[in-house]
């Protein structure tokens, strides 16, 4: 006889663990049921990638979770994400172009070591009583009304069991994408290769310049994760709380072709022609690697994700786009967040029909719009002047306006939701849309932006905006205000993304510093808005951020604007 559940989750690794550890904490007496293939407890270090957080999903582990007290006593901090460009011979480390905060940054975040915390989650989501099964594979799904059928191979026997919601949490595998056939490829195609060190890497004794060593207090740049880049790639250096590291290489398959990474030893002499300095640092005799990983064509998108029938994906089971920046697990807070706000409506008796497709599509829209983040990005990677512009855009982007309504609890607030996505005049539309001008200047602006610069540091709370889009992060509103914070927010960025064309225009077409400009119109190759109603004039303090994120000297003598 199959045992009734009200949710079953297909698959306990980051995604299913914390999705069961919401649903319990919102519904003491939900009876919660995770399946995961794995055996045993999951390795320490070599375990997964999904290391470095970012601030919403901080915010998720820490406030929503409540596992502030676990992360500060058993995971690292993190000091930001940080940069290192090309500087031509990539032998020295001292004299690169390095951006990355240099004193502690006003909201938290975090680097993982995933075996640790997902053992740590099991534990925890069992004390809050979740059954799991573990060693178990499930096989198939059969939908019904009157609850889900949930089959798995169990050591060989088969085992059923019936769930009121069945969440398909089992990454690429992929349950139920597959069985009910909105599969959906992202056009993104962008691989990556991965491996564990035993032992700490700490960057700063990269090199022996004692001005550079000590330009950070010690160890914060050993916390931040590390990204050297070049065109069409990235490689990190994570550290992790077990005292090992993460290193990857993550890079588009036009440029870096899958085939000369996806072994340790191709790998190691990718790294000696493109960054050599890591060579002789992090790639060790192929038998001290604790593991080596490859994942081809790694985005992929889906056609659902909720239903009111009562089933949905999480994590990567249902859309992933690119880790850079880090953003896999803010996708999974926010898809969780989703999910368990229906789970409990549904608990309690409330038709959950709209709410169900209005999650669904906000989600999907979600992933349609941060698409032009990293779609065809790569090629700008080894431009140090357009990644300093385009990185202080995306967190400026990402901090001003998802984060925000994270911690505001904006996405299930149905009325936010509407004002933000319903109408084509609506905020998140314009958001969308101001975004993908910008982005596609970026890429506008390569073909005449190429020079490689060297020895300067750029730190983003130098900006007086990012920083104030940090420290905002967390403050909270009633629905009201902070759907006029979003607003307002919107209206910086129009400004900023103004700002940051005048000064493109300017360099490469010789266009007027001072000129008037519509943000949503912003373009090299098309006309644009100088002169209607919606053009925006120059604003005193935005023009002072960004003079200092240019690297010409030319256009320094800006910063006397007061
Ligand atoms: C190269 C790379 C780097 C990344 N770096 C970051 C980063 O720095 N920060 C970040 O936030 N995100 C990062 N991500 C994303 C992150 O790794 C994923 O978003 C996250 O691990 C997905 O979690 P998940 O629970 O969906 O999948 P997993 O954690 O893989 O869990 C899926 C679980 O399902 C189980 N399973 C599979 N099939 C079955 C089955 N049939 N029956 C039962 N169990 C099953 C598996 O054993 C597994 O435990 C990165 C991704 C890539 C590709």
């Amino acid at each position: 006889m199959a045992q009734q559940y009200d949710v079953i989750i297909a698959g306990g690794g980051l995604a299913g663990l914390t999705l069961s550890v919401q649903v319990k904490k919102m519904n003491p007496k939900a009876k919660v049921l995770v399946i995961e293939m794995r055996e045993n407890s999951a390795p320490v270090a070599a375990h997964k990638v999904g290391e470095s957080t970012v601030e919403l999903a901080t915010h998720y582990f820490r406030e929503v979770l409540g596992l502030k007290d676990y992360l500060e006593e058993f995971e690292l901090p993190k000091h930001g994400l940080r940069f290192f460009f090309n500087n031509g011979h990539k032998e020295e480390i001292s004299n690169r172009v390095e951006l990355g905060p240099r004193l502690k940054l006003p909201a938290p975040s975090h680097q993982l070591d995933r075996g640790t915390f997902e053992n740590f989650l099991a534990n925890h989501t069992q004390e809050l009583g979740t059954e799991i099964v573990f060693g178990a594979r499930v096989k198939d799904i059969n939908f019904s009304e009157d609850g889900h059928g949930v089959i798995c191979n169990h050591g060989g026997e088969e085992k059923r069991f019936t769930g009121r919601w069945v969440v398909d949490a089992t990454s690429r595998f992929s349950l139920i994408k597959r069985k009910l056939g909105f599969e959906k490829s992202a056009p993104h195609n962008v691989n990556a290769v991965w491996y564990r060190l035993k032992g700490v890497i700490d960057i700063d004794e990269w090199s022996d310049k004692m001005e550079w060593k000590t330009f950070l207090a010690p160890r914060l740049r050993y916390l931040s994760t590390v990204h050297f880049m070049d065109t069409g790639y990235w490689v990190w250096v994570i550290p992790l709380g077990s005292k090992n590291t993460s290193i990857g290489i993550v890079a588009d398959d036009d440029i870096h072709p899958f085939n000369t990474v996806n072994t340790y030893e191709k790998a190691v002499e990718w790294m000696h022609k493109h960054e050599p300095l890591c060579a002789s640092k992090i790639c060790p005799p192929k038998e001290e690697l604790m593991d080596f990983r490859v994942l081809k064509h790694f985005a992929h998108n889906s056609g659902r994700i909720y239903s009111s029938e009562r089933w949905a994906v999480t994590g990567d089971a249902g859309a992933f786009l690119d880790p850079f920046y880090s953003p896999g697990s803010d996708f999974i807070s926010l898809n969780n967040t989703w999910l368990s706000d229906l789970i409990t409506r549904d608990l309690s008796g409330e038709d959950i029909k709209v709410r169900a497709e209005i999650y669904d599509r906000t989600h999907l829209a979600w992933f349609e719009s941060w698409l032009p983040i990293y779609q065809d990005k790569y090629k700008l990677m080894g431009n140090t002047q357009i990644m300093v512009f385009k990185i202080f855009w995306d967190w400026a982007i990402y901090w001003s306006v998802p984060c925000l309504l994270f911690t505001n609890k904006g996405f299930t607030d149905l009325k936010v939701l509407k004002e933000l996505f319903v109408s084509e005049k609506s905020l998140g539309k314009k958001f969308g849309l101001l975004n993908k001008r910008v982005q596609d200047l970026f890429l506008q602006w390569l073909p005449y932006e190429n020079k490689i610069f060297s020895n300067r540091y750029i730190d983003p709370v130098d900006l007086d905006y990012l920083k104030a889009f940090q420290v905002g992060i967390e403050k909270q509103y009633n629905t009201n205000s902070l759907l006029a914070k979003v607003a307002e927010n919107i209206g910086l960025l129009e400004h900023i993304a103004a700002e940051l064309f005048r000064r493109i225009s300017h360099e490469v077409k010789g266009t007027p510093l001072d000129i008037k400009v519509n943000p949503y119109t912003i373009s090299l190759t098309e006309e644009v808005d100088t002169t209607s109603e919606n053009a925006l004039s120059r604003k005193p303090e935005i023009i002072n951020d960004v003079a200092k994120m240019w690297f010409y000297e030319s256009l320094v003598p800006e910063k006397e604007v007061s």
